[in-house]
């Protein structure tokens, strides 16, 4: 089969991946058709922090799919209770609204804060306004393109969506002079992953969290990928002892095996909603809260948040011994981590392909910056393997 001449012939042109073809995977590894082994450095953008293929939520996944797969909301099924429960103990939520990207997600906490905007806080009719931060990334529909400050992201995709405002990254200056009367909700993401990992000044996120309570602003968190153990705490908001007013997780929600994505919140926001409002043909179906279940269960029976924090240290430390005058900065929290080279003069592109062509698979973002970010169950001696061929390659 010519993979690479079939897809650019009959598949859209929207993503321009490495060239290797994989049909296997186990733990950290996956195989090319070639039978060639590499180390998976971009855990499907985290959405496989437990690893490719995990038994416990594979066995999950084919005996619920063998059991019942789909009611729709129409009826109950026998596992939403329990997801919602072990979710809520695990998160310290009050609420959970079930979905399936993190898209959706992202778009049900909109919906929710602007309704909550009219009917609790008092926003005149179409006026409700939500902060976001320039270089974000939460998705990929018209409404959340529509505060992108990525060109790329948005060119040729207007009429775009009212309501937003955006301002800079790490700045909580700026979040107080941004708001208004309007101001419904902030919503940020704890450390910006597309953008290039980027870690906010330590204090922001308590910044952040006072002045929305001193203004009656909703703090959503998009944990979508910061969340579940990438960055060493099962949230990342933990690193600060803050608690979101919702937080949106999705990816390793069910250890990428299933889309899975959830809002969480208090009580008082998500109860805005009244039946029919909002929904979705899939969010909280048997299969997805079965596997969720099992995704949620091995990611802390087997300490991979633990494991997260551990390993990102070392692998780090390993990072900042390259000798390359090329590289900027190396940064991370617990096991996502950015590799930035100066600009200008660094294709990463080249260097990934390099690293995979040496056994190690991860995907430049932007131009100049690499990210690292193995599923959490990885080993020291798995980080040494990676260490090695990032030294080989980069130096
Ligand atoms: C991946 C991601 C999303 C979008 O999730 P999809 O499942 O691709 O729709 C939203 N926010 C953040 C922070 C992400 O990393």
């Amino acid at each position: 089969m010519d993979y690479f001449e079939i897809e650019s012939k009959l598949g859209a042109n929207n993503y321009k991946p490495l060239d290797v073809v994989l049909n296997r995977g186990e733990g950290v590894w996956v195989w090319d058709v070639d039978g060639n082994r590499y180390m998976d450095c971009l855990s499907a953008y985290s959405a496989v922090n437990q690893g490719h293929c995990h038994p416990e939520i594979v066995k999950a996944l084919t005996e619920q799919a063998g059991k019942l797969s789909l009611t729709s909301r129409a009826f109950r099924n026998d596992q939403l209770s329990f997801f919602y429960k072990e979710l809520c103990d695990l998160t310290n939520s009050h609420k959970v609204l079930p979905m399936n990207s993190g898209a959706e997600a992202v778009e049900t906490a909109i919906k929710v804060v602007r309704k909550w905007g009219y009917k609790t806080k008092g926003i005149a009719e179409n006026k409700a306004e939500i902060i976001v931060c320039d270089n974000n990334f939460h998705g990929r529909t018209i409404t959340i393109v529509s505060f992108s400050s990525d060109q790329g992201a948005r060119d040729g995709f207007g009429p775009f969506t009212p309501g937003f405002k955006s301002i800079p990254f790490g700045d909580a200056k700026a979040l107080e002079n941004a708001i208004t009367e309007n101001t419904i909700a902030f919503m940020v993401e704890p450390i910006q992953g597309e953008a290039g990992v980027i870690i906010p000044r330590d204090g922001y996120l308590k910044d952040i969290r006072r002045i929305c309570d001193e203004n009656n602003v909703v703090l959503i968190l998009d944990e979508i990928q910061t969340g579940l153990g990438r960055t060493g705490k099962l949230l990342a908001e933990e690193h600060e002892g803050i608690e979101a007013d919702m937080t949106l997780i999705g990816k390793a929600l069910s250890g990428g095996l299933y889309p899975v994505s959830a809002v969480l919140s208090n009580t008082e926001i998500m109860d805005v909603l009244n039946p029919g409002e909002h929904g979705s043909t899939f969010g909280g179906n048997p299969l997805a809260c079965a596997v969720a279940r099992a995704a949620l269960g091995v990611l802390v029976r087997e300490k991979m948040v633990e494991n997260s924090a551990e390993m990102g240290e070392y692998f780090l430390n390993g990072l900042k011994t390259l000798k390359n005058p090329l590289v900027k900065e190396v940064r991370g929290r617990g096991l996502m981590i950015g590799l930035e080279f100066i600009p200008e003069k660094t294709n990463a592109r080249t260097y990934c392909e390099s690293l995979k062509d040496n056994g190690l698979l991860c995907k430049e973002t932007h131009k100049n910056i690499i990210r690292f970010a193995p599923p959490l169950v990885a080993t020291k001696e798995d980080i040494d393997y990676a260490l090695d061929i990032i030294q080989g390659v980069i130096g």
